[in-house]
């Protein structure tokens, strides 16, 4: 996530006032509730088939030919059914997520854990019968915390899977509040992230519920495949994870069939005023999209989003899905990534205006080529965002530098990077190590630290083995962890193994908390 003074400090306030409204914390009773009064009974069964968990070959159309063949490592991965439907005035989003989950630990499962995130984004969630391989399924739920437990009948052993049913529905909000505004109805679009009840992840024996980390990013997720039925207004133009294979109108509603994997999540922005140009890029159609209006902005978007895409793509592994989008959306950070999306503030293409100063078509530049890196460190390559935020947003910081440098030159790389020296300057250049969970920052702290000191840590570490060295070592990363997750540690190692060299002492003064 890319946060720069000053809508940061706007950012930051939120951030730090996002604790969860007492009102709206999901209890037993909200749990068993339904459906809310006014909706309309709804089966979407009917809109899902009974496809085999298996078969993961049509995940090939969202993937570029050389990417194909990882579907076949990927068998065990937590594969969504994901149907929903946006009702005409925009203030619920009614679903059916059916998931698939095998338990891939070595340990027994007393529950599969989901996570509620609209909870933490000012809305709230309704939850129907939840099932488990069709059965009713006892919950268990914990105070203050917006997650459901769907308690495994005598344990989900290594290796064994269910099939978990969950109806949801989930309210949308108009004011723009948790989490940087990312989810709800502002400016005539739609954002959606994190809307429908997602697995929180299970690793070293236990599940990882960070969803109320007061500073940056708030999930932590394994790759997952994703078939999703959209029903939205036929006048809506939608910008999602993955790939629409197909499209039906039915008079003022359109049912649109997407699928997406291996991701991380699934995404959902829409509005009646998007309008959208595309360029072909390789095996991957590019798609720019924002409000009716900022053309030239959409036009320069595409053109930074091609550039810094192929960059990354030379520099590391080629882009491996077939569609990439760029959007603008309202929001208070000034842009969020997700797999196959990268969101940019809407704010910022108005090319005309500037932000605290500096031309909005300079932070156009830098935050799409930041959003573009994150496709490769947090979505390819995943790390724990919340225990070691570094790992993807200081790495990205770098990426940008390595976007100037092969597209502008080396005097606008040089010039880019006074935005690192800005933001840890205003923590009068602090040695707090980079490596730190993101609760853990003071929110005066938070981006100086990870998004200003952390990209300096990459240069020395590009100094202390070498740039050529460096840059086989961080493509040697990518390669080795790309649709797996990695941690700091693995990091260290994977650039040791490449420098034959110790890196401790270079960690501890940086990185090591
Ligand atoms: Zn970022």
């Amino acid at each position: 996530m890319k946060k720069q003074y000053p809508l940061l400090i706007l950012a930051l306030i939120l951030a730090a006032c996002q604790a969860l409204p007492v009102g709206n914390q999901p209890n037993q009773e909200t749990i068993q509730e339904q459906q809310s009064d006014t909706a309309e009974p709804f089966d979407f069964t009917a809109t899902l088939d009974a496809s085999d968990w298996e078969d993961l070959r049509k995940f090939e159309v969202n993937l570029i030919p050389s990417a194909a063949p990882i579907l076949d490592e990927m068998k065990s991965a937590p594969y969504y059914k994901l149907s929903f439907e946006l009702d005409k005035e925009l203030k619920n989003v009614r679903g059916l997520v059916e998931v698939r989950y095998v338990n891939q630990s070595s340990d027994v499962l007393d529950s599969i854990v989901f996570q509620l995130f609209p909870f933490v984004y000012g809305g709230t969630v309704d939850l129907g019968d939840i099932l488990v391989n069709q059965e009713p399924a006892k919950l268990s739920m914990e105070e203050n915390v917006p997650v459901v437990n769907v308690m495994m009948d005598g344990g989900l052993a290594p290796g064994d899977s269910c099939v978990i049913t969950i109806p949801f529905t989930s309210s949308i909000p108009r004011e723009m509040g948790g989490n940087y505004g990312l989810y709800g109805y502002f400016d005539e679009t739609v954002v959606l992230d994190g809307f429908y009840p997602l697995l929180a992840l299970y690793d070293e024996g236990e599940w990882h519920l960070n969803i109320t980390s007061h500073n940056g990013d708030i999930k932590y997720e394994e790759m997952s495949f994703y078939d999703v039925t959209a029903k939205i207004p036929a006048d809506m133009n939608a910008v999602t994870t993955g790939q629409a294979i197909s499209e039906q109108n039915d008079g003022d509603m359109k049912t649109i069939h997407y699928l997406a994997g291996p991701v991380r999540e699934y995404y959902f922005a829409g509005s009646e005023k998007f309008v959208s140009i595309e360029e072909q890029v390789g095996d991957t159609v590019l798609i720019s999209t924002s409000v009716e209006g900022t053309e030239d902005a959409i036009q320069h978007a595409l053109e930074i989003g091609k550039a810094s895409m192929e960059v990354y793509s030379e520099h590391f592994v080629t882009y491996p899905y077939a569609e990439l989008d760029v959007v603008g959306t309202p929001m208070m950070a000034l842009g969020m990534e997700y797999p196959g999306v990268s969101t940019v503030a809407n704010s910022l293409y108005d090319l005309n205006g500037a932000t605290n100063g500096t031309p909005n078509r300079v932070y156009l530049d830098s935050v799409v080529a930041h959003e573009m890196g994150h496709q490769w460190f947090f979505n390819l390559v995943g790390s724990d965002q919340i225990e070691e935020p570094w790992l993807d947003e200081s790495i990205t910081q770098y990426l940008v530098r390595l976007f100037y440098e092969d597209y502008y030159g080396q005097a606008a790389a040089e010039s880019y990077k006074d935005s690192w020296d800005g933001r840890w300057a205003r923590v009068d250049y602090a040695d707090i190590p980079i490596g730190k969970p993101s609760y853990e920052y003071e929110s005066s702290e938070y981006s100086p630290i990870v998004y200003g000191r952390g990209p300096y840590f990459i240069e020395a570490l590009e100094d202390k083995m070498g740039d050529d060295v460096f840059a086989d070592a961080l493509r040697d990363y990518v390669e080795t962890y790309q649709w797996k997750i990695a941690d700091s540690d693995e990091f260290k190692s994977s650039m040791e193994s490449v420098c034959d060299c110790d890196l401790t002492t270079l960690f501890d003064e940086w990185v090591t908390p």
